[in-house]
């Protein structure tokens, strides 16, 4: 009836991933983030998966909103703070804490009169060069923060560029932020995901993970979460709709970029571009058909992509496809698309109808 591609949400693996990230910072407090609609999964999907988190972080009023409405009464962080002045009536009422990172939303704190204190974390600039205070001024902004009427408890946040490679990168900004905080006496919320795994150094009072959540690598290749007994949170399935027996030295696909070098059989699978598939990805990008391992032959096309049944005999139309999911890590298209599984995660398009497993 309806076109077969869909993603599949399971909120057994996003609760035991969780579980997983606690166990691993056992000292600390975790901020789950569910900043971009929780990494494409849907954030009203997910939240009551995640309702043994300590908080939750994301971007979006809209989004904080629909927690609160939802009933979520944990700390709410919105990791890039407040966009202008007049948002801070929005914050005061849904209570929500927020980033600190330039000096023009000190002087808005400092010219509103807030109910109830805001709590705040203080964006301390590692080397990362986005948002934050540098280093040598952020003794003084705690000073200022600390004394305002409006402000509630102040917590230094930061966020390191480069976690997910080996220690030696996070030498230098750790000894940054040690020296700028020694006299400060406040919580330290550090850590995204890659720190989280492989730097326990940086997990001090709270922790930010997003996308170990979802069962996908901070570093952008599967293999290094291996170890960690993560398991995927999102699958993205369709079926095969038709198949092409084809002679040897025949183009397939847009360009002919792919010309087959004996007979073949090709499956066509109902997913492209157009529902999030990467476009990038070249032939010999992995697939899984009918519990096999094959691989894409040509351009994915906007709305289909192929496959070179050869591997899998027993293919048919009909047949069952998992794009990526539980059988195949998200990064592992991610990685031969030249891009990371955030990205993949969170660009399923729209005409993607998404089901909850539990
Ligand atoms: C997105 C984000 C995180 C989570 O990053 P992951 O790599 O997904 O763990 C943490 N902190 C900030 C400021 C972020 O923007």
């Amino acid at each position: 009836m309806s076109r077969p591609i869909r993603a599949t949400v399971n909120t057994t693996a996003l609760s035991h991933n969780l579980r997983t990230v606690k166990a691993l910072a056992p000292a600390s407090k975790v901020w789950s983030v569910v900043k971009a609609n929780a990494y494409g999964h849907g954030l009203s999907r997910c939240y009551e998966a995640l309702a043994f988190t300590d908080g939750f972080a994301l971007l979006n009023y809209e989004e904080a909103i629909l927690l609160r409405e939802a009933g979520i009464t944990q700390p709410i962080l919105l990791l890039e703070g407040f966009f202008k002045p007049n948002d801070l009536p929005l914050i005061d009422a849904y209570q929500l804490t927020t980033a600190v990172h330039s000096e023009w939303q000190l002087q808005a704190l400092a010219n509103f009169p807030a109910k109830k204190p805001i709590a705040v974390y203080l964006k301390i600039n590692n080397g990362m060069n986005r948002l934050g205070f540098s280093p040598d001024e952020v003794l003084t902004i705690w000073q200022r923060l600390k004394v305002l009427p409006s402000v509630g408890e102040v917590t230094l946040m930061s966020h390191f560029a480069r976690a997910d490679e080996n220690s030696i990168f996070l030498r230098e900004p750790l000894q940054r932020l040690a020296q700028a905080t020694t006299a400060i006496s406040a919580p330290r919320c550090y850590a995204n995901s890659a720190a989280t795994l492989w730097h326990p150094d940086t997990h001090h009072q709270w922790i930010r993970p997003g996308v170990v959540l979802y069962g996908a690598s901070p570093s952008g290749r599967a293999v290094d979460i291996e170890p960690y007994n993560l398991r995927p949170v999102m699958g993205l399935h369709s079926e095969i709709i038709a198949i092409q027996q084809v002679t040897a030295g025949e183009g397939i696909g847009y360009g002919h970029r792919y010309t087959t070098t004996a007979p073949q059989r090709i499956g066509i699978i109902a997913c492209g571009y157009a529902d999030g598939y990467p476009r990038h990805a070249p032939s010999g990008t992995p697939v899984w058909v009918a519990g096999k391992l094959c691989k894409t032959v040509g351009t994915v096309s906007m709305d289909m992509l192929m496959v070179d049944l050869t591997n899998c005999p027993e293919a048919n139309i009909g047949s069952d496809v998992e794009l990526w999911g539980a059988q195949l890590p998200v990064d592992t298209i991610a990685e031969a698309a030249g891009t990371v599984g955030y990205e993949l995660l969170t660009a399923v398009t729209q005409r993607v109808p998404f089901t909850t497993l539990t």
